[in-house]
């Protein structure tokens, strides 16, 4: 397929977006990138950072399933609950209750794992051209855990040692000697050596961004309402204008859902809200990430300070912030590093997770339109995931051929 001067729209500059961009770029496409914010305003500004490429395990599991009435009814616990949103995310529920079983699981973590095997190198191929230097840290990534679900913990190790994963179990003194400023309230640990983390997503997105614009891509910042077809090919209408393009990708994070609804697609896509905070001044107390697992809260040393982030609120995209969930990951900060008692926090941030009830991103062609492709869902790992989500889509559009299995992200699997 020749793409030269082929016209491409991509709705999302959040990290899903950006990638794709540049990768349709560099196969020769003209790109025009649409956003009714700044570039990287949404999940991709406030993430924890982690390039978390061991993470193929995800929580559609078993053992989540007989735990979640107790943490949903918990006020200090990893999970949470706007009660106003429940009975609209019933259908999620169920369909993820479907999913939390053992054959699934490991659907999922396979599937999972063919793309974080890859993310690192396909970050590779965008940062070669841009300064990282300041932006990137290779110092792995510290979990560690209370005693209760030991097993469980002993069932994760098992898999990713089973799928390859590079991973070295801690014992208490270990972690106490790669970090001895926590709290010793581990009764173990895990560290991933390969991992990294970025100690500023949005800066590192818009140096992305400036590259993409420096190939010769334009950015409209405008709201898109909708799409629809002229001779199959898409037209993108905001409030201003109406654009039509060779092929359209939409990749809105956790909005994608009035879009996909609109050229009829019945995708399950809702949201696991999470937050994040800062401490300045304080990132001396740490030399990596840190998540501590019970509690689904991680501490990341940014450029902005310590980022305490982390808990999963389900709420939808209307809810106002939660002030208890915000309290909860300043708690758990404090517990985890006791020298962040009195100390005051900044930049209280809520952001969504785009998530469907089989953990799978939403990667390819929509099952209506063959002008029209996908790349959302990508839930907890959306910020690892943009490279090699945005290489996949690119390939698909070029109508490439891949020795990857692509079938598990497709959105037929909603239709059957
Ligand atoms: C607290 C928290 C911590 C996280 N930590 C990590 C981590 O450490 N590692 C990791 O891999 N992932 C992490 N994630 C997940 C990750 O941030 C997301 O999966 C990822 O950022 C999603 O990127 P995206 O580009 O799909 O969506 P977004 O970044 O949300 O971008 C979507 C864009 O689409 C735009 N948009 C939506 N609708 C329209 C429309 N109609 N017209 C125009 N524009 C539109 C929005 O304005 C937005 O800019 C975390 C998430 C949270 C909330």
């Amino acid at each position: 397929m020749n793409n030269k001067n082929l016209k491409i729209g991509i709705i999302g500059a959040g990290i899903q977006g950006v990638c794709s961009g540049l990768f349709l770029q560099k196969k020769g496409f003209d790109i025009t990138l649409f956003d009714r914010e700044e570039p990287g305003s949404f999940a991709s500004y406030g993430n924890a950072g982690h390039f978390s490429l061991y993470a193929s395990i995800q929580l559609n599991r078993p053992d989540v399933l007989k735990d979640v009435p107790k943490m949903l009814l918990s006020t200090n616990g990893p999970l949470a609950i706007k009660w106003n949103y429940f009975l609209k995310m019933i259908p999620w529920f169920i369909k993820f209750i479907k999913n939390c079983n053992s054959k699934s699981m490991m659907h999922t973590t396979k599937n999972m794992h063919q793309i974080l095997d890859l993310s690192l190198s396909s970050y590779d191929e965008l940062f070669k051209d841009i300064d990282t230097s300041d932006l990137v840290e290779s110092r792995g990534i510290i979990y560690f855990w209370n005693n209760e679900n030991l097993k469980i913990r002993e069932m994760e190790m098992k898999i990713r040692d089973e799928l390859g994963v590079k991973q070295q179990a801690l014992k208490p003194h270990e972690i106490h000697d790669l970090e001895p400023n926590i709290n010793k309230i581990y009764h173990g640990g895990v560290f991933y050596p390969n991992a990294k983390h970025t100690t500023n997503p949005r800066k590192l997105l818009l140096r992305l961004f400036d590259l993409f614009k420096k190939n010769g891509g334009k950015f409209e910042k405008q709201n898109v309402q909708d799409i629809s077809f002229s001779e199959g090919q898409p037209i993108i209408k905001t409030e201003k204008d109406s654009y039509k393009f060779e092929k359209a990708l939409i990749a809105c994070g956790a909005f994608s859902k009035k879009l996909t609804d609109q050229v009829g697609e019945k995708i399950p896509l809702d949201t696991e809200r999470g937050y994040h905070v800062h401490f300045e001044n304080m990132t001396h107390l740490l030399s990596r990430p840190v998540i501590y697992l019970n509690k689904a809260t991680a501490i990341t040393p940014m450029q902005q300070g310590l980022r305490v982030a982390g808990t999963v609120e389900f709420g939808g995209l209307e809810n106002p912030p939660s002030k208890k969930r915000i309290q909860n990951i300043i708690n758990n900060a404090k517990t985890m590093l006791p020298q962040l008692e009195g100390k005051k926090h900044s930049d209280e941030w809520l952001g969504f997770r785009p998530t469907v009830p089989d953990y799978l991103p939403v990667i390819g062609a929509s099952k209506n339109y063959k002008n029209l492709f996908y790349s959302f869902g990508h839930q907890h790992l959306g910020w690892t995931l943009g490279a090699i989500s945005g290489k996949i889509v690119s390939g698909l559009m070029a109508e490439e051929n891949t020795n990857l299995d692509l079938s598990a992200y497709s959105s037929q699997r909603f239709s059957t």
